[in-house]
């Protein structure tokens, strides 16, 4: 029995950033640093932090006033900031430069004009942060049934964007229902679907098309990405499972089976996929092989606040081995 082990997989550059932040923010000021929301949605990742110091909340009403408190990756709402200004918090901002890009398209387009359709999961805390920013002017569609039910007004142009965690597949099978019934639907001059969710699909795919009998996602259960990577091999006939750690995992699953693919969510650490590895070792498996879709490169810089405490801490290394 051999493991495929996809190459990206795991930590892309907006939770590096992120989990980062907490990190060096507890370093820089003590703890206790507050932290709306989980910052990443993985669980290993948040209780890691807890342990060094950070506080999670869900509300800022929570935040005891003067205190420092780090908003997550998946990005908020303005009325999040004003809110925090109102209680005299100390802010900093761990949103993912690519969830703010689409929080300033939001921006952009109704100021110019448009109503948006926006592709999304409801109650998922990037889309309620995205929504937030102009909530009389975006209608959220789930799915290709509401793309086929939803009313856009029809005075206005239209523009269509999305959440960055989505199934590439099936988002384009969303625009095209609502592109039948709202054929001046535009679409913005660059995707919106991030290049981490982009690469670590195809990178499924990819593993799917070598001849893998079940995929692996490590990845915690509110994981958007994640639950996409699932998908994707539960479309092309491959069994897929999402496991948040090697203790989930079930011996049953393997039977039979002489090609396991292994890949990890964008918040999971690579330092979980391994323990995986190991455990999938002991049930024996006796060779690791890469399947590799794409290089990545990318980095986001540290809000300045924190870039000295930055020389302080080594490089994480990506996962690519
Ligand atoms: S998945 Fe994409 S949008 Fe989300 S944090 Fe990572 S890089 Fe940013």
């Amino acid at each position: 029995m051999e493991i495929l082990l996809a190459n990206p997989r795991c930590y892309c550059a907006g939770v590096d950033r992120a989990v980062q932040i907490v990190e060096l923010a507890i370093d820089t000021f003590g703890a206790p640093v507050y932290v709306r929301k989980e910052i990443v949605h993985n669980q290993f990742v948040v209780n890691r932090l807890r342990d060094l110091g950070a506080v999670f909340v869900e509300e800022l009403s929570e935040v005891p006033e003067d205190s420092l408190v780090v908003f997550s990756a998946h990005g908020v709402a303005p009325s999040i900031h004003e809110e925090a200004k109102e209680r005299q918090l100390r802010v900093i901002d761990a949103s993912c430069p690519l969830v703010t890009k689409v929080h300033l398209e939001v921006l952009r387009f109704v100021k110019e004009g448009y109503h948006i359709a926006f592709i999304g999961r409801k109650g998922h805390e990037e889309v309620e942060g995205t929504m937030g920013h102009a909530p009389d002017h975006i209608t959220l569609v789930e799915d290709v049934e509401q793309a086929g039910t939803v009313e856009l007004p029809s005075d206005k142009k239209l523009m269509v964007l999305m959440q960055t965690t989505l199934s590439v597949d099936d988002t384009k099978v969303v625009v095209n229902a609502l592109r039948e019934r709202y054929p001046n639907l535009e679409l913005p001059p660059t995707e919106d679907i991030c290049y981490a969710t982009q690469n670590r699909q195809d990178a499924v795919k990819e593993m799917c098309e070598t001849g893998i009998g079940l995929l692996l996602v490590v990845g915690s259960h509110n994981s958007s990405n994640a639950a996409r990577l699932v998908e994707v091999a539960q479309r092309r006939g491959v069994p897929g499972y999402r496991i948040d750690n090697a203790n989930e995992l079930s011996p049953d699953w393997l039977n039979g089976v002489e090609l396991i693919g292994l890949t990890g969510g964008a918040s999971t650490p690579d330092e979980v996929v391994q323990s995986v590895i190991v455990r999938l070792k002991e049930l024996g498996a006796d060779n690791v092989r890469m399947c590799t879709a794409a290089e990545e490169n990318v980095v986001f810089q540290l809000p300045l606040v924190l870039k000295e405490a930055e020389s302080k801490f080594p490089k994480r290394q990506p996962a690519t081995k």
